[in-house]
């Protein structure tokens, strides 16, 4: 758990050093032509295309908006660069400036969203669409996002832009959930609001074995919450572990080598293999199990 109060505190203090948490000010519209960067991804044309008259533009230091109104998309991209912060710390990457931008996309009408829903994977956890580093959400006006699934979607673009390569299903969504968790409740403490990450344990029958868990390469559509929960508790557990091998791992996994062959080596003297990680593993993840008010009512 070591690292995890360090992960805590490094988010807290991002948080509360960072003078764009003002959503007050508005972003800032430019027009289309003006953008620093185009969006190569077709996804993308697609989504411009519907009802090309309302869309209006906008950029940060790391990500171009593309949105009908400036009160929906300003609270996204606090966030957006909110996460962008915290994730380049806690992987000690930084990107140059000029770098290549993330582009988000925020539909409003939900017959638009439906209508593009037809081009592109809906995400089963948040219902956003993230595609070759292209984030496509739903916001309704009228509904204030409240939970971390905006944040879980920005990891994955932030993590794309790291490794461009893909890496294993359950480390990154493990990863966004881990990541998105910690930092939402730390963003609503930087707005004021008492909040304190959850992390979701697993009943001990319920677990994927990790030779599943670890090469599938989407969530099973019949188990996905347990897919996404236990994935969390994976990366929280190899990251507490010990966080300079976790950051190795990452970068192995992403040039797609086999965990089997690269735990041992990374983690050498902890998990001589993949048993014996998951030996260790299981309590962890179980650790806690039907304590918790949510767990009790779900029971
Ligand atoms: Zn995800």
């Amino acid at each position: 758990m070591r690292w995890l109060s360090i992960l805590g505190m490094s988010i807290l203090c991002v948080g509360a050093s960072n003078a764009q948490l003002n959503e007050s000010s508005s972003l800032q519209e430019v027009e289309f032509s003006q953008l620093s960067q185009r969006d190569p991804n077709p996804l993308g044309e697609k989504a411009l295309a519907i009802h090309p008259e309302q869309w209006k533009h906008a950029e940060t230091e790391h990500f171009i908006y593309h949105f009908v109104h400036s009160y929906v998309a300003t609270p996204i991209s606090v966030e957006a660069e909110f996460h962008y912060r915290v994730i380049a710390k806690e992987l000690e990457r930084a990107q140059p400036a000029g770098d290549i931008k993330s582009h988000i996309y925020i539909f409003e009408h939900p017959d638009e969203w439906r209508e593009f829903q037809a081009f592109g994977k809906l995400e089963p956890w948040t219902g956003g669409i993230h595609s070759a580093g292209s984030l496509f959400v739903q916001r309704n006006p009228s509904y204030r996002f409240s939970d971390n699934s905006l944040g879980h979607e920005i990891v994955h673009l932030v993590l794309h832009r790291f490794y461009t390569d893909s890496i294993p299903c359950w480390l990154d969504e493990g990863f966004a959930q881990f990541i998105s968790k910690d930092a939402h409740a730390s963003y609503e403490r930087a707005r004021g609001y008492v909040s304190k990450p959850h992390s979701d344990s697993i009943a001990p029958q319920d677990l994927f074995p990790l030779t599943v868990l670890t090469t599938v390469t989407h969530p099973p559509s019949d188990r996905v919450r347990i897919f996404y929960d236990e994935s969390e508790r994976l990366v929280r557990f190899l990251a507490a572990t010990d966080k300079q091998s976790f950051l190795s791992l990452l970068d192995s996994l992403s040039r797609h080598q086999p965990l089997e062959t690269v735990l041992p080596r990374l983690y050498s003297g902890r998990f001589a293999n993949v048993s014996a990680l998951e030996e260790k593993f299981r309590d962890y993840a179980s650790k806690d199990f039907g304590t918790s008010l949510q767990q009790a009512s779900n029971d």
